[in-house]
């Protein structure tokens, strides 16, 4: 049992897949709420969230989920945030905090901020997040309670938010193990433009045209995909519904991306054409020495390779110029 006392009285979550199970996990292991309750859109992932025992109680809807919850996480793509906060704004507590997980924050403070405007004396507060952090996996199997250790979580509250519920939220990621940082809803959907957004839109088109080659060379795509190749499958095989409204909701600032990255890929191009070592090199330099910052702070492993399991080669007889003269 936690020693933390809870944040939260009444945590709930709609939307139970990677990543509203992993905070569920995340929230029983550090006690950051008195008692979670957890929704899905499907009686099926319901199903299976009360089996897995993740939540104190499963809701039959999302209406009922946010009954007396004094913090509302929607864990859900982002296309349909708007349509959920259209649906709880009316039911949910005075004082309430209502915040998501979405990989875009601009859509999504667009979409659900209108529901969740102060009615009377009734105030909500509406706090857009983004835990930086996941994996190609879905559904609330894939959940794991440390998924947010040392991961970011970046807060965009809009500019009048009440500073007393950014802070609770922000001790709540805190409590599930993130870094937490604040930043605007604008500059957020830039930065995971370049950093998120386009590595996957790069990945899909690669294993795509891959796979276009042809039945043959299909084959062999598979078979040497232990290049470069085989880490972008990884990031390919993400969850199309969520990567669909991702590139969606943030057109703008991936077409900016997409814009400076033909740019380079032409520069790249022309060097290559132009038998340009020099510029090859440098530009490679120039990119390993980020690969070596990235594992600096702490943000991926030094392990090679990922870490991968590698086979042993079996024992076999040395040979004859280095064994014994009696073996
Ligand atoms: P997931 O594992 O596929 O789970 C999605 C959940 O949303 C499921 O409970 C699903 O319910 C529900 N859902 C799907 N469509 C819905 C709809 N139209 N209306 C209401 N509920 C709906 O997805 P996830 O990876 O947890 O992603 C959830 C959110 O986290 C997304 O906004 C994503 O941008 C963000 N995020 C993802 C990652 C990542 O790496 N995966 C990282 C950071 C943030 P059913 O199971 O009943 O269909």
């Amino acid at each position: 049992m936690s020693k933390n006392p809870p944040i939260f009285n009444r945590l709930a979550l709609i939307g139970t897949g990677l990543i509203g199970s992993s905070i569920a996990r995340a929230a029983r292991a550090q006690g950051a709420a008195g008692s979670i309750v957890a929704t899905a859109r499907s009686a099926a992932t319901r199903k299976r969230v009360a089996e897995l025992g993740i939540a104190d109680q499963v809701a039959e809807s999302n209406v009922a989920a946010v009954q007396d919850a004094d913090l509302v996480i929607v864990c859900i793509p982002v296309g349909a945030c708007g349509a959920v906060a259209r649906e709880i704004g009316p039911h949910l507590k005075a004082g309430a905090i209502v915040s998501d997980v979405g990989s875009v924050k601009g859509s999504v403070l667009r979409d659900m901020a209108p529901h969740l405007r102060l009615t009377g004396d009734k105030r909500v507060h509406f706090i857009p997040a983004h835990p930086v952090a996941g994996t190609e996996y879905s559904g609330p199997d894939a959940g794991f309670a440390e998924l947010f250790v040392n991961r970011w979580c970046i807060l965009t509250p809009p500019e009048d938010a009440d500073a007393a519920a950014v802070e609770k939220l922000n001790a709540f990621w805190t409590l599930l193990g993130a870094n937490v940082e604040t930043m605007s809803a604008d500059h957020h959907d830039l930065v995971l433009a370049i950093t998120s957004h386009l590595p996957h839109l790069i990945a899909y088109t690669i294993v795509g045209t891959a796979d276009d080659l042809g039945q043959v060379t299909r084959s062999e795509v598979l078979q040497f995909s232990a290049g470069g190749f085989r880490d972008f499958t990884r990031i390919a095989a993400s969850d199309p519904t969520m990567w669909r409204d991702v590139f969606l909701a943030n057109k703008d600032a991936v077409l900016e991306m997409l814009g400076r990255f033909n740019e380079d890929v032409s520069a790249l191009t022309r060097a290559i054409r132009n038998g340009d070592g020099d510029a090859l090199f440098k530009h490679f330099s120039r990119t390993r020495a980020i690969r070596k910052g990235i594992v600096e702070i702490g943000q991926d492993s030094a392990v090679p390779d990922f870490g991968r399991a590698h086979p042993h080669l079996p024992d076999a007889p040395l040979p004859r110029p280095y064994a014994a003269d009696n073996e």
